[in-house]
């Protein structure tokens, strides 16, 4: 008898006939001979609605009392669950993340996952009970104060659970049917991904296909932990996420596709730094400043400089919401540096061609550029990978150069595959 981990996210658990469904699913998990871990996250939008009115209260809430706020979320859902699920007559036990022995560092509201010790959930296990656990939350080791992981951190309690548990499979439950070509509501003919390898899912899920967060991929690389993509709303397969040489589920090795997807994000920013001194140390000097300030810069493009004024324009994207506090730290650098001005545009789209096969194809690049030429969308900058190459076009010009791409590299189905059942893709 295995141990599956089944996760469910807020669109899954929107309300009380939406939670009296999943307890069914669960149910029929169980009565199939797994033991069954459940994580959960807030029902529908709850972890918004706590936030909000977290900043009514006081512009600037402190960690630790945030943390302790947007945790209840979990557990409303998780003591529904547990309660709908002994009314089908299981037993159930509902965990918080602490009680579950996810154990943190003490950064509030990103706090990493250093240890799982899971005794309280195997001896609940061992009784016959489904145990169920709030996602997104554990306990600090430190200050023994409660923490979160971060927004959609729920998907990495699960990984990290199965984990160490030595779950057969860990179970991403949301609205859709798994990781898909494009998003559908870009790109309605878009393919579902039967299966994908850990390092796609991750260059998928870091250029903005919002279906898994960043961390639990890398969680479960490491752990070689099988991830199974599906919708709570239907029963079909969904999207493996397992290593490239795992033959898992079909018994067959990973027929390696050479471009698995599309994918396009809205959430960046790019700043402009204009008229910076060709020196040594510039570059060094202004990346210092936002580091300190704790902003992820994502590309980077530093044009030649001219020659008659030895100035050069370094460009970067950022997440947005890091745009304000990104501006203010440069402008503090104006007369160290001495540049001529900074520029900040958030109206771009970053897009993303995904796929291991790239690696070894020659002509992919050209081929990509020119179906977004094709569409009349200027690229503004490019960065690679060995599996990914993305640009920055005028976020005008997302939806068209994203159709185009998937098409150039003939990714679409013949039918319209994708249903987005609760609207949300969570
Ligand atoms: N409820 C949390 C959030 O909305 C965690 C999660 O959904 O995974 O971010
Ligand atoms: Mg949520």
């Amino acid at each position: 008898m295995g141990i599956v981990v089944q996760k469910y996210g807020g669109s899954s658990l929107a309300d009380a006939a939406s939670i009296k469904r999943v307890a069914q699913r669960i149910v029929a998990a169980k009565k199939a001979g797994n033991d069954v871990v459940v994580v959960v996250s807030a029902m529908g939008d709850t972890t918004d609605e706590l936030l909000a009115l977290a900043h009514q209260v006081s512009p600037l809430p402190q960690g630790r009392e945030l943390d302790m706020l947007l945790t209840a979320g979990e557990r409303i859902s998780e003591a529904l669950l547990a309660m709908a699920i002994a009314n089908l007559g299981h037993d159930a036990r509902s965990f918080t993340g602490s009680q579950a022995g996810v154990i943190t560092d003490s950064a509030h509201g990103k706090a990493k996952i250093i240890d799982v010790t899971p005794g309280r959930i195997e001896e609940a296990l061992s009784m016959g009970h489904i145990a169920i656990v709030a996602g997104f939350q554990g306990v600090s080791q430190d200050s023994k104060d409660i923490t979160t992981l971060g927004r959609g951190g729920s998907d990495t309690t699960a990984v990290a659970l199965a984990s160490a548990l030595h779950a057969d499979v860990c179970e991403i439950y949301s609205d859709v049917d798994g990781i898909f070509t494009a998003d559908p509501r870009i790109v309605p003919n878009a393919r579902r991904i039967p299966r994908l390898s850990y390092e796609e899912t991750l260059e998928m899920a870091a250029s903005g296909a919002k279906i898994l967060h960043v961390r639990c991929v890398e969680y479960a690389r490491r752990n070689q932990m099988p991830i199974h993509v599906r919708s709570s709303f239907s029963q079909q397969q969904g999207t493996w996420v397992v290593d490239s040489t795992s033959t898992e589920p079909e018994g067959e090795p990973m027929e390696q596709a050479i471009i698995s997807g599309v994918a396009h994000d809205r959430s960046e920013a790019k700043i402009t730094v204009v008229g910076v001194p060709d020196k040594v140390g510039e570059a060094a000097h202004i990346f210092e400043v936002l580091a300190e300030a704790q902003i992820n810069i994502d590309m980077v493009v530093q044009n030649v400089s001219s020659a008659a004024t030895a100035l050069t324009d370094i460009s970067f994207t950022l997440p947005r919401t890091d745009g304000q506090t990104a501006m203010t730290a440069l402008a503090k650098l104006k007369d160290e540096v001495g540049y001529e001005q900074i520029q900040y545009d958030d109206r771009i789209g970053k897009i993303s061609l995904i796929g291991a096969g790239m690696r070894s194809q020659p002509g992919i690049t050209a081929k990509f550029f020119k179906a977004i030429a094709d569409t009349g969308v200027n690229i503004e900058m490019i960065s690679t990978s060995e599996i990914r190459i993305s640009v920055i076009v005028n976020g005008d010009g997302v939806d068209d150069a994203v159709t185009s791409a998937h098409a150039a590299f003939g990714l679409g189905s013949d039918e319209v595959e994708a249903v987005v059942y609760g609207g949300t893709g969570r």
